[in-house]
């Protein structure tokens, strides 16, 4: 049905309808021109606009018709995907079933026992539903508030996956200073552990003499407590004892040929 203005281009909405049989329309503006027509032609018009704004609406309501009908027709496709699965499940299991009597009857109840085990660490409604609700409803939505939903959802999880990212590579880098600073105390321990040792060996060899030195000392002295205390800086075996406590005298000193005993021998 047309509803355009009779008047030449005018593209006004219209709201009169006269009784001929053109059924002339005219709008507001041109109200002028239909009393002229109705005049002339002797017709009689009536308001059409109540008719007209139906007919629009009505017009404009047929596109949301056709979404309609392409929801409900992409509503019944996944519906038909799922009830699919779920058909191909009850198959599977029905398979199994059928695989567990045979097992038991050829008395391989262990083979039986892994079908029942792999059944239970399923737990099929423990699955995540989240990530397939959402993709459902970015599949099927026509709502922009549920469209932002899912972007607002998808946004929040990328987020997430960068700050366990983040996270896991602050742990990598903590895990290497951890390292890093072990490594630098076992080595301090040991710079430490080296001095320690150099300072104990510098005073060590203060009570160290060559054999040459020692024979040459030997020599300068005799019988007496200098004689001793230098002995006494070697901690020969038993001579602390025998000789300093006990006070005894030394008659003569020998050295090993090959100088790697000394000989002491008391009064
Ligand atoms: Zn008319
Ligand atoms: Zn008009």
């Amino acid at each position: 049905m047309d509803f355009k203005c009779s008047v030449s281009r005018c593209l006004e909405d219209v709201a009169w309808q006269c009784n001929c049989p053109e059924k002339f329309k005219f709008c507001l503006t041109h109200s002028k021109e239909l009393m002229s027509h109705s005049r002339l032609k002797k017709c009689l018009a009536g308001n059409i606009k109540d008719k007209y704004l139906e007919l629009l609406a009505k017009q404009y309501k047929n596109a949301l018709n056709h979404v309609e009908s392409d929801c409900i027709k992409l509503t019944q496709e996944m519906i038909c995907e799922i009830y699919n699965c779920l058909k191909d499940n009850c198959n599977y299991l029905k398979k199994k079933k059928n695989e567990i009597n045979n097992l038991i009857l050829s008395e391989q109840k262990n083979k039986a026992e892994t079908i029942a085990n792999w059944a239970n660490t399923l737990s099929i409604l423990q699955r995540g539903k989240n990530q397939y609700c959402l993709s459902v409803r970015k599949l099927l939505g026509i709502d922009n508030s549920n469209i932002k939903i899912v972007i607002d959802w998808e946004k929040l999880e990328e987020e997430l996956n960068t700050l366990r990212k983040n996270f896991e590579e602050s742990c990598k880098k903590i895990n290497g200073l951890e390292k890093e600073l072990k490594n630098s105390n076992e080595t301090n321990k040991k710079l430490s552990d080296a001095k320690l040792k150099k300072k104990y060996l510098s005073q060590e060899n203060r009570n160290q003499f060559s054999v040459e030195e020692f024979k040459k000392r030997l020599s300068n002295l005799k019988k007496s407590d200098k004689f001793k205390n230098l002995l006494a800086q070697l901690d020969l075996q038993d001579f602390q004892n025998r000789f300093v406590q006990s006070n005894e005298y030394i008659f003569k000193v020998f050295i090993s040929n090959d100088n790697k005993c000394i000989f002491i021998c008391e009064i």
